[in-house]
């Protein structure tokens, strides 16, 4: 019944345990999980998952934080992203939280990564994962030049302020809330979860980063997701199953996917 619609499958730390992984999404109604790319490198991974698994999708972007790996042109992002089960571009967009020594300035290396993306989203037409890190403004305005409202997508791991939230609403995005949302600091977070409508919410993991409460400082799964479910669920003073529900068909509705039925392992095994 639940979706995290953010993980990182394809990584070391969590790709040799997907047996494992599964078995505990299983037990905790996990029913789906979107496995989101960040380098060309690890892209076959990623979409191999996808493709051995029916309850699994993949995305294809490189991360604004990658250097020193392949910078994708357009055309390597529509060719990939034109294959079965990968259902958006991403994640992509821009991260100035570690600049280091570096000015915003020197970062035009990633601005125009970010907007190699959203013309390759345009041309193949599936939605954006956005990453956006310290760069609100920024990330906004590249999407408006580039027309990414054309396509849509979801800020994923949102912990901006209310107003960059509502202006990627206003652009058509979908705001993705993860367990930052349950740590005791995050009252702010929880006050931006409280104005974006549920219809346009979507939960996730971003495993194996950031573990939600009562998880906090350890390896993060996708089996944790209704954790940050709860998160929202009490920041909204509503039902974890509300959330559930709501969240699940907005993920539907996002990444143009049919109704899921749900069916044993036996049963997908068999398909
Ligand atoms: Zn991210
Ligand atoms: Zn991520």
């Amino acid at each position: 019944m639940y979706v995290d619609s953010h993980c990182h499958l394809s990584f070391p730390e969590l790709h040799a345990d997907v047996a494992r992984i599964r078995a505990a999404m299983r037990a905790a109604r996990v029913d789906r999980a979107l496995c989101i790319c960040t380098t060309l490198e690890e892209f076959e991974t990623v979409h191999a998952l996808a493709t051995t698994y029916d309850n699994f999708w993949a995305t294809v972007g490189v991360h604004p934080d990658n250097e020193g790996v392949a910078e994708p042109t357009v055309d390597d992002l529509v060719e990939r992203a034109s294959r079965e089960r990968v259902v958006a571009v991403g994640e992509t967009g821009l991260d100035y939280y570690r600049l280091g020594t570096r000015s915003v300035a020197d970062m035009s290396w990633q601005r125009e990564r970010f907007r190699v993306h959203i013309r390759a989203a345009l041309a193949a037409s599936k939605p954006l994962v956005v990453h956006t890190r310290s760069a609100g403004e920024d990330t906004l305005a590249i999407l408006r030049e580039e027309q990414g409202g054309r396509v849509g997508g979801v800020f994923h791991c949102f912990t901006e302020t209310r107003e960059v939230a509502k202006a990627a609403l206003d652009l058509g995005f979908y705001i993705s809330f993860s367990g930052i949302l349950s740590f005791r600091n995050a009252e702010d977070l929880r006050a931006v979860a409280r104005a974006v409508p549920l219809e346009r919410c979507l939960i996730e993991t971003d495993s194996p980063y950031l573990a939600p409460v009562p998880f906090r400082g350890k390896v993060n799964y996708p089996s944790y997701v209704p954790w940050v479910a709860q998160a929202l669920a009490q920041a909204k003073g509503v039902t974890p199953e509300e959330v559930a529900r709501v969240t699940s068909l907005n993920f539907e509705r996002l990444f143009a996917l049919p109704a899921w039925v749900p069916t044993t392992e036996e049963g997908r095994n068999a398909r």
